[in-house]
């Protein structure tokens, strides 16, 4: 692993330097080569394992936690920073650098009461999630490997401590941008240097001054609108959208209580400490507006209030836009005219589809899955037989042939589907099974898992058993931020 060092020599006055202590027992529990041909890591050697686990110092490492705020379910908090990842520096590989984070590799400055650690089930589904999100084509930061170890770590119950190798192309989040903009913390200097550094590490196209300001910040707005359209159509619900939450490139960022939807439910809430549902899926598109705001507010000092105006009234469009065009693939609306971009009728279309699942109690997966598998020509499929109303069925199928008109090739419009509709997403029910087994010493069920997800749109008729709709257990499972 060849580092650079560009954050910890560039912007020493943002992070806390700190060393991971060693754990005992280090061994492998995941590993992604695809996530390590990034980094051109050929194998998960020993020494790396002990430089990973914080047992050995790795050649050329800087180890350091960032520091950070954030709006926390709606209320700000000052003080975060990174308290249990502890970055080692940005390791090059042949596409460009990615930052290299231990995530809970022992307390820093930052741990206020936690431990620095996270435990086993939660290093996995960060791992697990990272990974399948990316080869569903979500924009999103990836996982190296799952660090196991022997130490005891105390939740609810006893359980035990793993890191997560985390890679992102940048850790700086909303948070960083809140932390400096306030004067007693030296704004608007300090957030000018870290605007200027996130601005060359990552959009070299753009210049550091008020146009290239007012460019950058447009392209995070459209790139954070980009992302939740991803996961409004493919079904993802985040859990923890707080703003220290949010990557500032538009990544997938920071996996707690996160789920997919099994059966669609709009307002699907996955996390415990969320009674509210102010992450609920369906609050999620507005909730990456208001932390665009905030994200606004603490730019403010440094960028011209009209400009970040004016970028912030692109999210609606550009979101709206993008699911849209990831929602025609998937339903296999292929003829879109060119003043369609923001076609009402099309969303209205596309939303009686998700209001007929949810009413018929329908999997969201499964359902697009057998979509694209019928003929869009005939009004008889398997598929309509899935839906108790057949009446509502029938009248959302005959207004959508009246879009879709006259497919010409059925054959290659069903293969272009299931390259667009996923066979396979992480179920919670699938991590949980997973990590029941690492706890009782069997690897194979999450490496089976792994491996199918590294092809979620291939068939694999031996491994059909993961595309099944979660048995009693495993429905509507909620998980707690406890990790
Ligand atoms: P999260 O909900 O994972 O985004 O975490 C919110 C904040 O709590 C971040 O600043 C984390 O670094 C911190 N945190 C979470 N778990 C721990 C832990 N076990 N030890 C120390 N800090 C933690
Ligand atoms: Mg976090
Ligand atoms: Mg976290």
């Amino acid at each position: 692993m060849q580092l650079k060092q560009d954050f910890f020599e560039q912007l020493p006055e943002f992070y806390s330097q700190v060393f991971p202590l060693a754990i005992s027992n280090p061994h492998w529990l995941a590993w992604s080569q695809d996530a390590a041909d990034l980094i051109a890591i050929e194998t998960p050697s020993e020494a790396l394992l002990q430089g990973l686990s914080g047992n050995a110092k790795i050649p050329d490492a800087s180890y350091y936690a960032q520091v950070y705020s954030g709006h926390q379910f709606g209320g700000y908090s000052p003080q975060l920073g990174d308290g249990r990842s502890i970055i080692v520096g940005e390791a090059i590989g042949p596409q460009g650098a990615w930052d290299v984070a231990l995530k809970g590799g022992g307390p820093t400055p930052y741990s206020r009461h936690g431990d620095g650690r996270a435990v086993m089930r939660s290093a996995v589904r960060e791992f697990l999630i990272s990974e399948a999100l990316h080869q569903l084509h979500v924009p999103t930061t990836r996982a190296l490997a799952v660090i196991g170890s022997d130490l005891p770590v105390w939740r609810e119950t006893q359980e035990t401590a793993a890191i997560t190798v985390r890679l992102a192309k940048s850790h700086i989040r909303f948070g960083h941008f809140e932390f400096f903009c306030h004067s007693e913390r030296g704004a608007p200097d300090k957030l000018k240097q870290l605007l200027n550094f996130t601005i060359k590490q990552h959009y070299p196209q753009l210049t550091c001054d008020a146009a290239g300001y007012k460019a950058w910040f447009t392209q995070v707005v459209a790139d954070t609108a980009k992302m939740i359209a991803h996961w409004q159509a493919i079904g993802f619900a985040h859990g923890v959208m707080n703003t220290d939450n949010m990557s500032i490139l538009g990544d997938s960022f920071d996996f707690g209580p996160f789920a997919f939807l099994d059966t669609f439910k709009e307002d699907f809430i996955c996390n415990h400490s969320d009674p509210e549902g102010r992450y609920a899926f369906s609050q999620q598109p507005g909730i990456g507006l208001w932390n665009l705001q905030r994200l606004a507010q603490a730019l403010a000092p440094i960028i011209a209030s009209d400009d970040l105006i004016a970028a912030l009234n692109q999210y609606q469009v550009e979101l709206v836009q993008h699911y849209l065009y990831l929602m025609r693939a998937k339903l296999g609306i292929t003829d879109v005219r060119e003043d369609s971009a923001l076609d009402e009728t099309d969303l209205e279309l596309i939303g009686g589809f998700t209001t007929l699942m949810e009413r018929n109690q329908l999997d969201y997966t499964n359902t697009l899955r057998r979509f694209g598998q019928l003929d869009p020509d005939s009004k008889h499929s398997s598929l309509r037989d899935d839906f108790i109303d057949l009446n509502g069925f029938d009248t959302w199928f005959t207004r959508y042939q009246a879009r879709v008109g006259k497919v010409l090739d059925v054959a290659q419009w069903q293969l272009e589907r299931n390259k667009i509709n996923p066979k396979y997403i992480l179920r919670n029910y699938l991590a949980q099974e997973a990590i029941i087994a690492v706890e009782e010493g069997n690897l194979a069920p999450l490496h089976q898992l792994q491996q199918v997800l590294q092809n979620p749109f291939a068939e694999q008729p031996e491994f059909d058993e993961f595309a099944n709709r979660p048995p009693d257990w495993g429905q509507g499972l909620i998980m707690s931020c406890s990790s």
